[in-house]
Order: structure tokens, then sequence, then C-alpha cells
């Protein structure tokens, strides 16, 4: 099953390197090999097998060996540390994600002072820059939508590339009663695929085992389903299960990486041209340092600050008459009327953010994560739950990072990275002024009572390696360059100023494919000089 391409000389010089498989790595490589420039892969993670396992309680990522417990990081996200780690596999993140795929908002390109602060963070570029990236990034992983229903939506170019299926019962009471709080609520754009016939694989069966699960059918339109099996038809070199330890750089140039094979434990080096950093904004930022490249930056000092995650957590409802609608798809409907400030006045002043529907975790699940008796005394409240997921934007802050620390190692032998994290008390409000108005929905839409789960994981981290005008006070420069390494680039989360106020992954999609498209057509401007000078 596992594609892996090529019986290519293991350490032959190549055009690009790219270091990790997500949405980062993989869109970016997207028009470098359409290009047909030599591009290798290298993915810590391996391939994630489908089948009816997937679907399973402990097919849940943080249950799977692709949620690595011997890749940890420490974080302190309050005053004490604990173990975390992220997904790594063929695709990254995206081969569990929910599938949302928003665009950014005008407005989410320019600061916003309640949000930037004093923290500099200041977009390079402006939303019509990104929009035919976003455009492309939509249709290579046909995201399902309907347009013209977001309050706040963006401009675009015309319809979503595929089509949306109808709302489930429990989604026209939650759209009903956000109606009945004054609201607008519209439907989510899904990277889900409603459009193959019904009964084929791919076909999305609206089961309730999305968010955090890898499709078992590979409905879902993930990386490793949708995209990079394409790109190895093209010509794509991928080297899953092998881990780069360090970025290679030569009289202020990056010349390659060190990297291991994780089976074997051999290390061996390899030779590029350039080097595009995309192992997310904690993996890449861990690099970075350990690496020593931030002392080679201006902005040296700010490699791995200004880390957000977002303010969010899930509000669950439990409502009497979901009770026979238990194992079926609740992740349709959307609502940002809050997403530019609540127009009452009430809450924080300036951005807010979105609050969207989430799949509720089904009583296996619940069960593996607390406990058998446990899971089993909330069955009945689980089994008549739906739940509302709060995504407040939280602001960019010096204090919270990741950095090396010198007294222990990783895995690779790399300094472990440790992260601190803490919201300040708008980032805090802005949540609460979210999960009360998510509250009202529920209520609205019958529900008895609510239950707030808020969220600790650094899956939406982002911002750790910024871009920006100003070499002073941002390490990346527009087209995605590391100041002082050349041909050095980072695609992924690290390199947004800002989180915005919605799910990221479409964002970093359409900036990576930006970014390989503005190295493709560097690419060819020098090799058109070299013929001209040879
Ligand atoms: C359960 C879950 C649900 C989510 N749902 C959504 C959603 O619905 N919509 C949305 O927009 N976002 C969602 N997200 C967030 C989204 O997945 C991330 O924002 C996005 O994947 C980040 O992309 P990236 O390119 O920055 O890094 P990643 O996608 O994390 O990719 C980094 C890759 O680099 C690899 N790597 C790391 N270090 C190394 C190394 N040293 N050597 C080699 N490889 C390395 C990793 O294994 C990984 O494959 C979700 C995340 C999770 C965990």
């Amino acid at each position: 099953m596992p594609m892996t391409s090529g019986d290519r000389n293991r350490s032959a010089h190549r055009d690009v390197i790219v270091v990790g498989s997500g949405f980062g790595g993989t869109m970016a490589a997207w028009p470098l090999v359409e290009a047909g420039l030599d591009v290798l892969m290298l993915e810590r993670g391996a391939w994630v097998g489908r089948g009816p396992h997937s679907w399973a309680p402990e097919g849940t990522v943080t249950r799977t060996p692709h949620y690595r417990t011997d890749d940890h990081y420490l974080a302190r996200t309050g005053a004490r540390w604990k173990e975390t780690t992220s997904c790594s596999c063929v695709g990254g993140p995206s081969v569990f994600y929910g599938g949302v795929s928003f665009r950014f908002r005008e407005g989410d390109f320019a600061p916003d002072p309640e949000i930037v602060t004093d923290s500099g963070a200041l977009w390079p570029i402006a939303y019509e820059d990104l929009r035919p990236h976003y455009r492309d990034a939509e249709r290579i992983i046909a995201v399902a939508g309907r347009r013209g229903e977001d309050p706040f939506e963006p401009p675009r170019e015309g319809e979503y590339p595929a089509a949306l299926d109808g709302l489930s019962e429990v989604s026209e009471r939650i759209a009903a009663g956000a109606r009945a709080r004054g609201l607008r609520p519209f439907r989510l754009p899904l990277a889900l695929n409603f459009e193959a016939p019904p009964g084929t694989r791919h076909h999305c069966q609206s089961c309730a085992t999305c968010d955090t699960f890898a499709c078992a059918v590979e409905a879902k339109n993930d990386l490793a389903t949708r995209v990079l099996p394409r790109l190895l038809e093209r010509g794509l070199e991928l080297r899953p299960e092998t881990g780069v330890t360090r970025i290679l750089v030569e009289g202020g140039a990056v010349v390659g990486v060190e990297c291991e094979d994780i089976e074997t434990g051999t290390r061996y080096t390899l030779t590029a041209d350039r080097v595009i950093l995309a192992a997310g904004a904690l993996g890449t930022a861990h690099l970075l340092l350990a690496s020593g490249l931030d002392e080679l930056n201006p902005a040296g000092d700010l490699v791995g600050r200004y880390l957000t995650r977002h303010s969010s957590g899930i509000v669950f409802g439990s409502h009497p008459w979901i009770a026979r609608h238990e194992g079926r798809f609740h992740k349709q409907i959307g609502i940002n009327d809050y997403y530019f400030g609540d127009p009452a006045g009430r809450g924080p002043p300036g951005k807010l953010g979105n609050i969207q529907q989430t799949q509720t975790p089904s009583v296996g699940t619940v069960t593996g994560e607390i406990g058998t008796l446990a899971g089993m005394a909330l069955a009945p409240l689980i089994r008549r739950a739906t739940g509302l997921l709060v995504m407040a934007e939280d602001r960019p802050k010096y204090d919270n990072r990741v950095y090396l620390d010198g007294n222990d190692r990783d895995r690779f032998g790399l300094p472990r990275l440790r992260i601190e994290h803490s919201y300040d008390d708008r980032d805090l409000a802005a949540r609460a002024f979210l999960f009360a108005r998510a509250k009202e929905v529920h209520r609205a839409a019958g529900a008895l009572a609510t239950y707030v789960h808020v969220i600790h994981t650094f899956s939406h981290a982002l911002g750790t390696v910024r871009m920006g005008s100003d070499p002073a006070t941002a390490p990346l420069d527009a087209a995605g360059e590391y100041r002082g390494v050349k041909n050095l680039y980072v695609t992924d989360g690290s390199a947004l100023p800002t989180a915005a106020g919605v799910n990221p992954s479409l964002t970093i999609a359409a900036n990576a494919l930006r970014i390989g498209r503005l190295l493709a057509s560097r690419v060819g401007d020098s090799a058109a000089s070299a013929t001209k000078g040879g």
C-alpha cells in the first residue's frame, strides 16, 4: 500500500528538499514538481493505513502510533510542565483533521490594534495577493461549500469547486437556534467528498468519525488521499520515516540537510540547491534553533516567538431530541456574526472569531479517554450531545515561545523543545464571550444543559517564524525566504504573523502555493540567465 517513489540514488543532489509533508510542504512542492524540478520530500512519519480499524474508537489520532509519545515536547501552559506532541504521518495532521477549509477574511491581513498591540506582527501581503492561490488550493483539495452565505466571506471568483450534501436534522436545529438569536448561520466549507457516487469508495458517508480520525474510505480530501499520490505520479520523491535533524548552511546559503532513517537509525546528509522547511510551527522552529540558524538572522531573537494557537473550546449541548442521531455527522454549520466584534458592543473590542459545529465523540471514544466506568456513566448525555467549537483569535505575544532545553535530548539527540504559552485576559475574554453566545444558540435549539470543554492542544500552532517586511521584526521576508540564509524557505504555519479567527490550513496551503510558485519562477529565471550567460 505505501507509496514511496523511485529507486533514485539516495544521496544524489536535488533541486529542492522539502522537510515535512503537511499543508506547508505538500502545497509548496506542487508547483515545483509541476515545473519539472527534482524535489525530495522528507517526512518523519509513516503512511497511515486505512480500513475498518480507522473508524474504531482506537482510530482517534491520540490513540494511534502516529501520535508519537517518544517525540514529545514539554509545554507549560499554566504553572505545570506537561508532555505534548504532534501528529507525525505522511500528509501530516490533515489525515486526521476536520476538513474545515476557510479563507482568512480581507480584514485579517490588516493589523487590528486590539490583536497586534506591540507585537510588530504585520502581514507583508494582502488578501488579493493570496486570492488566486486560495482558489487553486480549494481546487486541489476539492473544497465543498456554498457561496454567499457567510456574512464576512471574502471576495471569491465563483462557486466552490465541489458541492455539499444536505443538512442533518441536528444541524437544521442548530441553524434554527442561531437564526432565533438573530444570527446568520452558514454552511461550513469542507474538504470532504460528497460528489463521488453513493456506495462507491471516496463517497462521504456522513459518519461521526471524521475529525481526529483517518477516513477509512478516503472520503476526506486529505493530503495523503488527494494530493501526494498525484505528486508522486508526477515525479515527487517522498521518503517517509525520515527525520531531519539539522539544516546545513555554508557561506550564508543552505546546502542541504542531515537526516535519520528512523527504522535503521542511520544518519546521512543530503544536498540541494534549495530547502523548504515545513515541519509545522513547532518542528520548523525546533530545527532552525537546533541548527543555530537564529544566529544568522537579523530577527534571530524572534525565531520561536509569537506562538499563537487560538483560544478555543467546545460548548456541548445536551438535547433531549437528539437520541436517535448518535453516529451522524454534526459538522455543517458556521457562525461568523461576531468575527470582527460584537455589533452590540459586548465582549472585548476588536476581532473575536468563529463558532462552528463540531463532531460529538462517540461513547466508545470518550470511554477510551476517561475510562470505562466514567464513559458508561456519561453515555446517556454523550448520546444526546452536539458541540459548538469556539475559536477566538489570540494575540501574538513575545513571551509565548518555543526554545531549546540544553539539559535534555529528544530521540534524535536534539535539545528537547520546550513550549511556553499563556493566554492574556483579552484572549480569555474573547473566548468567554463566544462560549456565552454558543450556549445561547444551544438553548435556542432546545438544549437542557451545556458543558464547556477547553482545548489545550497545539493543533493550531502558528507564527513562530513569521513573515514581514521589516528585517528587524520578521525572520522571513514576504517571499517566505529566511533572512540571513539564502535559498532557505519556510512555508508552514510558522510563517503566519497572526492567527485570524478561523481554521488555518487553507491559508497555510495558499501561502505555500504562493511561495512554491515564486520559487519555481526564481529557479526558471536563474536557469534562463545561466543559459544566456553560457
Ligand atoms: C485533530 C485535528 C483536527 C484539525 N482540524 C482542522 C480543520 O478542520 N481545519 C483546519 O484548517 N485545520 C485543522 N487542524 C489544524 C491543521 O491540521 C494544521 O493547522 C495544519 O496541518 C498545519 O500545517 P503545517 O504545514 O504548518 O504543518 P503540519 O501539517 O503539522 O506538517 C508538518 C509535517 O512535518 C513533519 N515533521 C515534523 N518535524 C519533522 C522533521 N524533523 N523531519 C521530517 N518531518 C518532520 C510532521 O510529521 C508533519 O507531517 C486540525 C488539526 C488536528 C490535529
